[in-house]
Parts: C-alpha cells; structure tokens; sequence
C-alpha cells in the first residue's frame, strides 16, 4: 500500500485528497522530487531536497519553513511500520498553493508519497531501452516541474519507446526523466548541469567515474555522433545505469549492454551505501 504524508498526517495515498483550488491542478505550477530508500534508509536525501529547494525557488514558490518539514516527513514515513517496502520510491510534491501574486506564489502546500518502486528486470539492463529524439526542450532546465504534457507527447503512441530524447537543434541535452550519456573514443560525454537538471544519480556517477580513471567531457553531445558512439545510457534514481541500445532508427554500438554502462552499474552498487545517510 501506498502511504501519503498531507496536512501533518500520515494517510493512505489513495485517501489523500487536494483541494480542487490548488494551482498545480488549473496551471501545471508544482515541483516534486523523486528519491527511493535502500534497506528502508534514504538515498542521497540532503543532494535530493537541496534540488527540490532549488526546483521551488526557481519557480517563485516561497517556502518558508517546508523543506524541515518535508525532511521530517521522509524520515518519519521511512520508519513507520506501514511504509510500505524497504526498498520505495519516495516523492515529496511543492504545488503553487491558491494564490498566484504576480507569478510568485506565497501559500505553496507540500505532500510527500511512498510507495513501492517497479522492479528492473535484469533483461532490460541486458537489452537496453529506446529513446524516441524530438527538436523540443524542457523549459527551466533546472526546475524538476510536474509538467510533463511537452515531453509525453514526443513518444505518444509508441510503445516500444521508454520516452524521448531532448534534442534541440541537434544537440543531446536529457531524456522526460533521465540525464544522459554518451560513450565515444574513451570518454563519457555528457551535458553540463544548467543546459539540463541536476540529476543526482548523473551527480554520483560522475564522481565514482572520475575516482575510477574515466574521462569526462561535460559538453551537450551531438545527435549526429550517435552513429558512431560506442554507446549510451541513461542515468536516475530508479533506474541507475540503463543502457540506451537505439535511439529512433539509430541502432547504437552492439544493441545490447555496453562495458562502460555495465561497470558503472556495477561500481554504483558497490558505492552507494556512501550516500546513505539521514542528514
Ligand atoms: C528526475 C529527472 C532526472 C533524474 O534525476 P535523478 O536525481 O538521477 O533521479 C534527470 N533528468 C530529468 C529531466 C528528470 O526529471
């Protein structure tokens, strides 16, 4: 069962009700932040609500004192007994509140939902996933908004796409969800933060590279190299490293699993517990 925190109290999600009012429902104005605990402990909480601050502010969201109270509530939820498994994926939401003042929004109202993750099949590592590429671009690159209407339709009625590539005039910036890389003559290729959102799983796996002797060019790659990479993946919370094997027609190196993506998979698992800690 998923379990929802609003209002000071823990609920069952699907009990949990918004007021109608809220501008997140008439306007899309709300940010979220998507986080997962490992053996019922959070991963990378303070890197996780330090983005959710920033995703806030760059939207006029005035928090006042939220984000204790969205600290207290992951780790209040993480040790109830109906949490519902040690290993959930836990969403703390900022909506714009009733009142928008001019395009800053004073009364924000927060909720943090846990529920538990879909497992990734060690198939879908082996195999990789496709990425359908579209000329648009995630406005305020920094914000993780609740927004997704541009990005969902770029690979609508594809079913065998997991979702789409960002592309803007040829340059590879992130996927709906993910941040992305590129693998090509020894280096990891990837776009800075600011072109696109800090992600955190991007974060910690460029660190654990740099630690390990990979060589890292922070720079948007080209969609006209994706021919000629070796190979490419996509990096988040839930997924860690996936292999992305084929982007549109574009089928990239052997089609499967690459080395890279696979040893940086393997030495995320063996580092993670560095960023499991409570403050
Ligand atoms: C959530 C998200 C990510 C992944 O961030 P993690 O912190 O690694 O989970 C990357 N890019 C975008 C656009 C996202 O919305």
């Amino acid at each position: 069962m998923s379990i929802c925190y609003f209002n000071g109290k823990f609920r069952p999600t699907s009990e949990t009700a918004l007021p109608v009012t809220d501008l997140i429902i008439a306007r899309g104005i709300g940010v979220f932040d998507s986080l997962r605990s490992y053996e019922h402990k959070p991963f990378a909480l303070r890197e996780h609500l330090d983005r959710l601050r920033t995703s806030a502010e760059g939207i006029n969201i005035r928090l006042g004192g939220i984000m204790e109270e969205i600290k207290g509530a992951i780790i209040a939820g993480l040790r109830r007994d109906d949490c519902p498994v040690a290993e959930c994926v836990i969403k703390p939401f900022i909506t714009g509140g009733d009142v928008n003042d001019f395009g800053t929004f004073p009364n924000p109202r927060f909720f943090v939902i846990f529920e538990e993750g879909i497992p990734v099949s060690d198939a879908e590592y082996k195999n990789g996933v496709t990425l359908s590429p579209s000329n648009e671009h995630r406005p305020f690159p920094m914000v993780k908004s609740v927004n997704y209407l541009v990005g969902i339709m770029q690979s609508a009625e594809q079913s065998d796409v997991l979702e789409c590539l960002y592309c803007p005039d040829g340059e590879i910036t992130e996927t709906l969800r993910a941040s992305f890389f590129m693998c090509k003559d020894g280096k990891i290729i990837t776009a800075p933060v600011g072109r696109v959102l800090n992600g955190i799983t991007r974060k910690i796996i460029l660190e654990i590279a740099r630690e390990n002797g990979f060589k890292i060019e922070e720079r948007a790659p080209k969609l006209s190299e994706l021919a000629d990479a070796d190979e490419t993946f996509i990096t988040s919370t839930w997924k860690e490293v996936m292999p992305v094997t084929r982007v549109g027609d574009i089928k990239i190196g052997s089609g499967k699993q690459g080395p890279v993506a696979a040893h940086l998979l393997k030495l995320f698992r063996e580092n993670k517990h560095r960023w499991l800690r409570q403050e």
